[in-house]
């Protein structure tokens, strides 16, 4: 019975018109929105005002939570799930906005040495915790394979299956065996590019673990699509397979930009890159 009042009050928040405001914040904030094709942008819409209802949006260190900030946040994650008929990060239960980059109480993993500034996690499947500056930063800078909303979900989607392990909910297990053998070989890579010091595609973090490499290669996929599908082609493939999404083609074809952007990435290899 549940069931069907959801997918009801869904159908309605679906069919409801997007407010122009929302479209505003999508324009201005969202540097994807506009290479989206049409039904891709219905299809989003639809899922963002379902997502923003659905959600608990909590402020944290006094920021009161705006439409702007649920309209960027659930444009991001609705990103991810754009493909799929009715997902809608149903584990999630609330949002957590903290102004900026927030210290995490309690886990000094690296001794007082080190910041345990963060501006992003995923606690559980529950609750996404997120910096309202870096989100908006990084959603403006579409291209620039850095997105921590979408890499905080991506952790939420490897979670789905009950673990996470960098693979997500896949449909058999000789995928999911491809899929390990996949990024455990691209993190050997990856490994021996920063031991030889040079440039990686992506942020380093990626090779912490398999999850944080899932939730760092998801923001590349999204935002630095053609590097992605050149550098890891099969890696690209079982991605654009998972997500039903090939955003290589969304992108003009690799310009100067693109390379710009890689080379960029070396700098992360030494410098202090927030947890996320
Ligand atoms: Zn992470």
């Amino acid at each position: 019975m549940f069931g069907f009042f959801r997918r009801r009050r869904r159908a309605r928040l679906r069919a409801k018109p997007f407010p122009t405001v929302w479209r505003n914040h999508l324009e201005r904030n969202v540097g994807w929105y506009s290479v989206l094709e049409p039904a891709e942008r219905t299809k989003l819409e639809g899922d963002l005002a379902i997502f923003l209802t659905e959600k608990n949006w909590e402020g944290c260190a006094g920021l009161v939570i705006t439409d702007e900030i649920k309209v960027t946040i659930a444009a991001q994650a609705s990103l991810l799930s754009l493909a799929w008929k009715d997902f809608h990060f149903d584990a999630v239960i609330s949002i957590l906005v903290y102004p900026a980059a927030y210290r995490a109480k309690g886990r000094e993993e690296f001794g007082d040495a080190l910041p345990t500034e963060r501006v992003g996690e995923a606690f559980g499947r529950e609750t996404v915790v997120l910096s309202w500056r870096d989100s908006r930063a990084d959603a403006r800078g579409a291209r620039d394979g850095r997105n921590v909303v979408l890499h905080e979900f991506a952790h939420i989607l490897d979670m789905e299956d009950g673990l996470p392990d960098g693979v997500p909910h896949l449909n058999s297990d000789s995928l999911r065996a491809t899929w390990r053998t996949c990024i455990h070989r691209e993190i050997e890579r990856m490994q021996q590019s920063l031991l030889a010091r040079r440039g990686t595609l992506l942020d380093p973090y990626a090779v912490e673990s398999p999850p944080e490499f899932f939730a760092v290669a998801t923001e590349s996929f999204f935002e630095l699509a053609l590097d992605f599908q050149r550098e890891m082609p099969e890696f690209y493939r079982l991605m654009s397979d998972y997500y039903g999404q090939d955003p290589a083609r969304r992108w003009p074809a690799p310009g100067e930009t693109e390379s710009e952007n890689a080379a960029d990435n070396d700098q992360g290899a030494e410098g202090l890159w927030p947890i996320r």
